[in-house]
């Protein structure tokens, strides 16, 4: 939470509000952890009547302690005066909740700055209105979260903004090509996400770092963004290979009990300043309360993925031996699957887990899945992920059901495909039920 400091007290003839107390964020040497951090990072409970947990700040707006207060203030926002916002002004541009959300979204990826969203959808949105203009072009690779590409191509279209696009698992040559092609006009950004869903195809981030620094210089350098959603924080820290900006659907992992839709911005002070007073216009922010669920959900995020991810390990592991299985596409297997080693190189330079999102490829079509699917006993059938609970869904008849069929095929989208979210319930219990469901078939 910003604090007035002691000179700007002095500018606006106002004593400074109690200092909060410092977060501890080391003793002596020892850098803490960020699941050390998760528990008071940003939060001084004297300030709130000594309460352990940050109340929920439910107000629309801030009372200034003078008129010259409001003034500093309103230059901050509006940006006649460098460095944002000092303090708390009206909920449509921060609040405590969120801002204390924001100092600990940013400590995964030791990003200098993160935004906090309504979702991750309204993230994606602030941040293209932030950064592109009519006659840009996005560059991105594919496939894309479905309502992503819906935004590129279909409402940014609308507008003027062209696109190309590269496929997930692109080479450094294939990458250059379409950049060289794109770099005939005014690259306004570089999108990734990795992996790609349903295919778990991974993205070279720095093949990408690399193709964009050889062929841009100065000015026109566009940003690197990527959508984390499925590996992050935990097993894919972007910035560390060249990305600078990070995106997040909050809803899923970092939220992680199905219970909030959230959307997250992590990158340098610079970049996120940009995205901030596009959202301070929009007012596309996280409310108070969800930001709080967060705060909740950030504590035991650790905890949570570690556990869904040594899950998924056992169960693919039994899967992947099953006779009614085709094929099971699990990030865990790329080291020994022939024919991967390009993404098995990717996985080993980018990623420290598998996660816990894999496909799953059933002997048969789509009456041999939905038989799968509807004998699942512990298991969900429902679209989402990363929650506490194990999902199952069938994105050619669900997420994917209006993607062209030969776009379909391209993609490996078969009619045999289950897509499955493990949660961190008793993995042995979650292996009986995939055994009962595939005896159902
Ligand atoms: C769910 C999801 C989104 C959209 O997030 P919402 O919180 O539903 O708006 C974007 N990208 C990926 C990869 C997702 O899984």
């Amino acid at each position: 939470m910003p604090d007035l400091t002691e000179t700007e007290a002095d500018m606006t003839g106002v004593p400074a509000p109690a200092a909060a107390k410092p977060s501890v964020e080391a003793i002596g040497d020892r850098k803490l952890k960020a699941s050390t951090m998760m528990m008071g990072h940003g939060y001084d409970p004297s300030l709130s009547e000594g309460a352990l947990k940050p109340p929920i700040f439910l107000t629309s707006t801030f009372v200034f302690p003078n008129a010259a207060a409001g003034k500093r203030h309103f230059e901050g926002v509006t940006g006649k005066r460098p460095g944002g916002a000092d303090g708390l002004v009206y909920s449509r541009f921060n609040g405590p909740n969120q801002e204390i959300l924001e100092d600990r979204l940013g400590i995964w990826e030791e990003a200098e700055d993160a935004l906090a969203f309504s979702s991750g959808m309204s993230a994606i949105a602030t941040l293209f209105l932030s950064m592109v203009k009519p006659g840009d072009t996005i560059v991105h690779s594919g496939p894309l979260y479905a309502a992503t590409e819906t935004l590129i191509a279909r409402i940014l279209g609308r507008f003027g903004v062209h696109w190309l696009d590269f496929p997930a698992g692109a080479t450094r040559e294939e990458i250059d090509a379409v950049l060289r092609r794109a770099a005939s006009g005014n690259v306004a950004m570089i999108y990734l996400e990795s992996p790609a869903n349903p295919t778990n195809a991974l993205v070279d981030i720095q093949a990408v770092a690399a193709s964009r620094d050889a062929i841009f210089t100065g000015e026109t350098k566009p940003p690197i963004a990527i959508d984390n959603t499925f590996l992050g924080p935990l097993w894919l820290q972007p910035l560390k290979h060249g990305a600078d900006i990070v995106v997040y659907s909050l809803t899923k992992y970092a939220g992680g009990h199905s219970d909030l839709v959230a959307g997250g911005v992590l990158g340098s002070k610079a970049h996120i300043d940009t995205i901030r007073s596009m959202r301070n216009t929009i007012g596309t922010i996280c409310d108070p309360n969800t930001a709080w669920m967060l705060l909740r959900s950030l504590e035991t995020l650790e905890l949570r993925m570690s556990r869904a991810g040594e899950n998924a390990a056992k169960v693919c592991a039994f899967l992947r031996r099953h006779p009614k299985i085709e094929r099971v596409g699990y990030l865990g297997f790329l080291e020994d699957s022939p024919g991967m080693e390009r993404q098995a190189d990717i996985y080993r330079r980018h990623c420290t887990g598998a996660g816990s999102t894999f496909s799953l490829l059933v002997n048969g079509g789509e009456k041999e899945a939905f038989a799968f699917l509807d004998a699942l006993k512990i298991a969900k059938l429902a679209v989402s992920l990363g929650g506490t609970e194990t999902l199952a869904s069938h994105p050619a008849a669900m997420t994917h059901l209006s993607v062209p069929d030969a776009r379909k095929q391209a993609l490996g989208i078969t009619d045999n495909l289950v897509r499955i979210s493990i949660g961190v319930e008793d993995a042995d219990d979650l292996i009986a039920d995939f055994d009962q469901a595939l005896a159902a078939i």
